[in-house]
């Protein structure tokens, strides 16, 4: 599948790996919005929150576990951001499904 995320998880495309496990892996986003980007992304290719199944429930906790501990790991004990873009209007520009952690400074809320 030509996918670019698949291709970072396979290691064929390089980056900046901070955390890997039997389900998740983890890397610097190459375009940093805060002193502190990473994204998070299932190693099984999933195309968006659009296409989740009952038998992802756990694999999405898990998810949110390991981006808890690396916002420790990474000292955002002031707080952080974990955001989703799914699809066209919610701003997502690679079809695997990605958390980013964002953190090191504030956000504004609402987003624009
Ligand atoms: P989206 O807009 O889909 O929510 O987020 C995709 C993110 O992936 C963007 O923040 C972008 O900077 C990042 N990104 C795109 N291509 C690459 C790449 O080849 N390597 C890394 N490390 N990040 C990438
Ligand atoms: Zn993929």
């Amino acid at each position: 599948m030509d996918c670019l995320f698949c291709k970072i998880v396979e290691g064929t495309i390089p980056s900046e790996k901070v955390f890997e496990d039997e389900f998740t892996y983890v890397f610097k986003d190459v375009n940093p919005e805060a002193p502190v980007h990473l994204l998070i992304v299932p190693k099984k290719h999933i195309t968006s929150v659009d296409y989740l199944e009952e038998k992802d429930k756990e694999l999405i906790g898990h998810i949110f576990l390991v981006a808890k501990n690396l916002a420790k790991e990474f000292k955002l004990n002031n707080g952080y951001r974990i955001v989703n873009n799914t699809g066209e209007d919610g701003g997502q520009s690679v079809k695997h499904l990605h958390f980013h952690l964002l953190g090191g400074r504030s956000f504004n809320w609402p987003p624009g």
